[in-house]
């Protein structure tokens, strides 16, 4: 089809070889098993929603560590072109279920934070950990109860920090505290968790960064959220009761949400290439069905009112991909306008993808609402991103942040 044609053309050897991969893995693993039964993400247990068997593939063929130093056994990926690299296999796993894309997206965004921010015995004894468990899940935890814009904005003031707090007694750190939203919470290994270590600064001199192991005493994870879509990332919630942690589990004292650039930049790329693996999986069956399916004696794309909708769809998937190619290459080269970018794909492929999700619930009629075909799955999954790596009106403040930072960028506390 002409749309796999315009997927193809400016891609780098290296990313085109590994979508291909991530593509035979999708259609051979992951679309077998979500279509055997719609109803399975609805009825498993958090523990057995996702066969083992899928993690170990997706292991097998390189998929889960880029992101992991080669030093340390991951993935090698060339780092000139390592985001394009992220958004293209992201896209494609996303083709298949977004929330296995989910699980491992968050793998490669952690490696890549700790592997610029970790001091060097952590990453000595972590990295290896990750590579040989194929199972082995990260999580970053920033979110809590209180809400997660502020987090965002940032409002630089003392009263908009965090509510975790670290205190350091001695050789260790206590941290109280609570996370909420996390992203393989529920079932990670190993958490970056952000903490308020100066009650007196504003969030940006105040945050700090821990690296905390599973089981470390202190910690629970309290519970596995529910979530409309993306159900086979297990979304977790988590509470720190007087946790203490080695002094030297430290990664930014201070500065912790300034330094986490590296993990929040590719991290907007990658969420729009989630969304846009929806999409393209909306239109793949949508394009099968308005091609079979009859009624007023032609196949539904006969008819106009069907073909605009078609049009639409394609439109914007294009639209989707071109504002992430131009994204993902300007955070390859550290350009000066990645950051305006990484934002406006964020919010221009959080409500286009639901449009054409949309237009898809459409065209498939009642069978698109049923829990036996698929559709109303995508619909679902593309809902979700809505609120992933900030919501959709705090990304528009932050474009604008970006545009015009001496005026609108200056609003991060009372006015002067
Ligand atoms: C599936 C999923 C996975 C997630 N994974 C992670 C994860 O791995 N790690 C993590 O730390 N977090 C994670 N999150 C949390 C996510 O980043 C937050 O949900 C998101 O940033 C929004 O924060 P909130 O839900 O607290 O909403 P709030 O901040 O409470 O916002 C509520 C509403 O108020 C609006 N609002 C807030 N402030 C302003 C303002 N100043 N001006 C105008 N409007 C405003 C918002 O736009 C929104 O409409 C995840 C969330 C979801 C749904």
């Amino acid at each position: 089809m002409l749309l796999d044609e315009m997927v193809e053309r400016g891609l780098p050897e290296e990313t085109r070889m590994m979508r291909d991969v991530t593509r035979k893995f999708v259609n051979e693993h992951v679309i077998p098993f979500t279509r055997q039964n719609w109803q399975q993400e609805w009825k498993m247990t958090p523990e057995d929603r996702l066969p083992r068997r899928i993690l170990e593939v997706a292991d097998e063929i390189g998929i889960r560590t880029p992101g992991v130093p080669e030093e340390f056994g991951g993935t090698p990926i060339d780092p000139k072109t390592e985001v394009q690299t992220f958004a293209v296999i992201s896209e494609e796993i996303s083709r298949g279920d977004c929330g296995l894309s989910d699980k491992m997206v968050q793998i490669w965004k952690v490696s890549v934070l700790l592997r610029n921010v970790a001091p060097r015995h952590l990453q000595e004894k972590w990295f290896p950990e990750v590579v040989k468990d194929p199972t082995f899940l990260l999580a970053h935890c920033l979110t809590e109860p209180r809400g997660a814009s502020d987090r965002w904005l940032p409002y630089n003031v003392p009263e908009a920090a965090m509510n975790t707090r670290a205190v350091l007694k001695g050789d260790r750190w206590v941290i109280n505290g609570r996370k909420q939203f996390i992203s393989n919470g529920y079932d990670a290994k190993l958490y970056v968790v952000y903490a308020n270590t100066n009650p007196k600064a504003g969030i940006l001199q105040g945050t700090s960064s821990f690296l905390v192991p599973r089981g470390t005493k202190g910690f629970s994870v309290m519970r596995c959220n529910e979530t409309l879509g993306g159900r086979f990332m297990n979304n977790g919630e988590m509470v720190f009761e007087d946790m203490e942690l080695p002094k030297d589990h430290l990664l930014v004292e201070g500065t912790a949400l300034s330094r986490a650039g590296v993990y929040f930049r590719p991290g907007k790329i990658i969420q729009g290439s989630k969304n846009l693996g929806v999409a393209v999986r909306a239109f793949e069956e949508t394009a099968k069905y308005v091609q079979n399916y009859v009624q007023g004696g032609r196949i539904l794309i006969k008819h106009q009112a069907t073909a605009i909708r078609v049009a639409e769809m394609a439109t914007k998937i294009c639209a989707v991909r071109g504002l992430l190619r131009e994204a993902s290459r300007a955070v390859d080269e550290n350009s000066p306008e990645a950051e305006v970018l990484c934002n406006m794909v964020k919010l221009y492929a959080s409500e286009a993808v639901l449009e054409v999700c949309k237009h898809a619930m459409e065209l498939h009629g009642g069978n698109g609402t049923m829990l036996d075909f698929g559709i109303e799955k995508l619909y679902r999954d593309a809902s979700m991103f809505l609120h992933m790596d900030g919501t959709v009106d705090v990304t528009k403040f932050k474009i604008v942040k970006n545009l015009f930072p001496d005026t609108a960028g200056k609003y991060a506390g009372p006015e002067a």
